[in-house]
């Protein structure tokens, strides 16, 4: 075991009150971080969700026309079973995101207009934990959304927002990478789990396509493992893993 390993997890920062989600697809938060959500929610903070795409290239039998309609109604379900009313589409394009300027332009323009002070994203590095390959679509928006943290506060970068009304916001005090393979912090699972399992089990069309296990038994198996995973990093407590970047 190397040291990075081994390291116990530090209990996530609790002196905010906005929080923004920015991820590529429908049931990317859902498959791991939103037992967080629902104890974030319990806690009386504001939590909204911005989605790259409607994840309309997500289930191989379903052309992205319907596809991307029903993901979203799936996302805005599985949000409201955390507690969450915010969901925001940005339209890009599923499967084929681009990292550049303009994905970090409307991530920073979500940023300024919930201000929020902690960002949360999915895993950018190219892999994950156990070696394997990432999506271009999350590498791609989770570094976005690590760049845009900054963007936002800074008038020059994208004049373009200002003019529209969207003052620079500089707040963004973390980001918190979520399914990272270096995760630092970590927020206790089993008060948010059974609204967890009922989101993620919100994204019935998607994990239809996905398996032929029943759905509840696959959601309920899954984020159990997940979130005991490293629970022995964490007092021994079933927990949500972020890789936290300070700004
Ligand atoms: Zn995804």
């Amino acid at each position: 075991m190397t040291e990075s390993n081994s390291t116990q997890l530090q209990p996530m920062p609790t002196d905010w009150q906005r929080a923004l989600a920015v991820v590529a697809h429908p049931d990317d938060l859902e498959y791991g971080c939103s037992a967080a959500m629902a104890s974030w929610i319990d806690e009386g903070r504001e939590i909204a969700y911005v989605l790259a795409t409607r994840g309309e290239a997500g289930i191989d039998t379903v052309a992205p026309a319907e596809c991307g309609p029903l993901r979203e109604r799936e996302q805005r379900a599985s949000a409201a079973a955390v507690g969450v009313s915010v969901v925001e589409f940005l339209d890009h394009r599923d499967g084929t995101i681009e990292y550049g300027v303009s994905l970090r332009r409307d991530i920073a323009a979500a940023i300024r207009r919930h201000r929020p002070e902690l960002v949360i994203t999915l895993n950018h590095h190219t892999t994950w934990d156990g070696g394997v390959w990432n999506t271009p679509d999350h590498v791609a928006v989770g570094h976005a959304t690590l760049d845009a943290a900054a963007d936002a506060g800074n008038r020059w970068i994208f004049p373009e927002l200002t003019e529209q009304g969207l003052q620079p916001w500089n707040g963004v005090r973390w980001v918190a990478v979520a399914n990272s393979k270096n995760p630092t912090h970590a927020v206790p699972a089993e008060p948010g789990l059974e609204r967890a399992v009922r989101s993620l089990l919100e994204h019935r069309a998607y994990i239809e396509a996905l398996t032929d296990e029943d759905p509840e038994t696959y959601v309920r198996r899954f984020l159990t493992e997940n979130t005991r995973e490293l629970s022995a990093r964490f007092g021994g407590q079933p927990a949500v893993v972020f890789e936290l970047f300070n700004r």
